[in-house]
């Protein structure tokens, strides 16, 4: 039997809880619960009832991780029937399927079916894995979402990029540059998937006209740019990296990542922008950070890092109004570098933290203040950035939090995209 790594199955408990055959704790254990589970799935879709995740049942059960399963139309079909054969509703296949005509079916006709179900999971570790299945999923879903990637990590995942919109205002979201921030990125995903849903029914969201916003603004979301510590903080350097040895010994002989920001070189990101890079080298030193680990090692200079250099270049050459830097944890906005952010900044910022509820604090340099994206965006591009802190605990917060965080935050970032 296949190895599944602590995420996969978490994400397997996820949807066999989404579909009413496991009631238990999603922990990522293939415990008796489980395989129980998996034994009814397996019997109520008539496959081998082995309890055990073989190549068939996955293959059964993917389709319901990716959102959808593809369908060819035959003669005399309607799309009501369809639509009740998969258990879902007409509207989703006609987003799912703009070029087909609901009134003439052709016969022959291959469609995408989308599942009644959202598909971002929301009590469950957020991998890159289980984001690049969403990612596809809500891009056959959602025709009109684009997506690309603006680099590759160290380790050759991709850096992924999602563009709801197609206005002329420009903004940027980024989540996880911090490898046990990854909640930051279920956030993101979680706020694209209902963005989208909305949009594709002219809804509104919070009072906020969704089809509004997607005509006055492009919206760039780059909700994981440290893949491959996301992976090493939930799943452990054995499903992450050829590195093991290494990894652990600049982990400082700890197995145990919880504490690990950095990429998989032992560089942090939000430490490796052109903005004061030296001055912070200095600070580094001071507190005894003397090469790569756990976090705040800047590197050998400013974006030697494949992540924090492809976000910079994209940044750059992107003429963006206003980014949002997410983190964890501690329920504020960072809104200022030094004293170099336009005077707008300010004003942003107190409306920022007024429909979330965060607050607005004034950062004074010292280590955790240099060298990060927002400083660089500031400094260089002289426009308002900001590093928003969501939750409050104990890095990486635990995803009971999610709700709460996605609850102070879903307004703030419709706001920011047309303030
Ligand atoms: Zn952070």
């Amino acid at each position: 039997m296949v190895n599944f790594s602590k995420s996969k199955i978490s994400v397997i408990q996820c949807l066999l809880n989404k579909l009413g055959y496991y009631n238990y704790s999603i922990n990522g254990f293939m415990d008796n619960y489980t395989i129980n589970s998996i034994k009814f799935y397996q019997k109520i879709n008539n496959l081998n009832i082995t309890g055990i995740l073989d190549k068939c049942t996955m293959n059964n059960i993917n389709e319901y991780i990716i959102g959808y399963t593809p369908y060819t139309i035959k003669n005399g079909d309607k799309l009501n029937d369809i639509a009740q054969k998969f258990k879902t509703e007409v509207w989703r296949i006609l987003v799912a399927n703009p070029t087909i005509n609901p009134f003439i079916l052709e016969s022959g006709t291959n469609i995408n079916v989308p599942f009644n179900f959202g598909i971002v999971p929301t009590n469950s570790f957020y991998t890159y894995n289980i984001m690049k299945d969403n990612i596809v999923g809500l891009s056959k879903r959602y025709p009109f979402m684009k997506y690309n990637s603006i680099g590759k990590s160290v380790d050759n995942r991709e850096l992924y990029k999602i563009t709801v919109g197609n206005g002329s205002n420009h903004v940027i979201y980024n989540g996880a540059h911090h490898a046990n921030e990854w909640i930051t990125s279920l956030l993101l995903m979680k706020w694209v998937e209902n963005f989208l849903e909305v949009y594709s029914r002219r809804g509104s969201i919070r009072g906020y006209n969704i089809e509004k916003i997607w005509n006055s603004t492009t919206i760039d979301i780059i909700p994981m740019l440290n893949p491959d510590g996301v992976e090493l903080v939930i799943n452990g350097p054995d499903y992450v990296s050829t590195k093991k040895e290494q990894l652990i010994s600049l982990n400082d002989g700890n197995e145990n990542f919880s504490n690990w920001k950095a990429n998989i070189n032992g560089v942090d990101l939000n430490r490796n922008y052109d903005a004061d890079w030296i001055e912070y080298k200095k600070l580094e030193r001071e507190f005894g950070v003397l090469g790569p680990g756990p976090s705040l090692y800047a590197g050998d200079k400013p974006e030697s890092e494949p992540e924090s250099s492809a976000l910079a270049s994209y940044t750059r050459y992107n003429n963006s109004r206003l980014v949002l830097a997410y983190h964890t944890q501690g329920q504020v906005i960072f809104w200022n570098y030094k004293d170099l952010q336009p005077e707008i900044s300010y004003s942003i910022g107190e409306e920022l933290a007024n429909v979330s509820g965060y607050k607005l604090e004034h950062e004074v340099t010292s280590e955790a203040s240099l060298a990060g994206y927002k400083d660089w965006f500031i400094k260089d591009l002289e426009k308002p950035g900001y590093t928003i802190e969501a939750g409050k605990g104990e890095n990486p917060l635990p995803i009971e939090q999610f709700d709460t965080i996605y609850e102070n935050n879903e307004e703030l970032l419709l706001l920011a995209s047309i303030i």
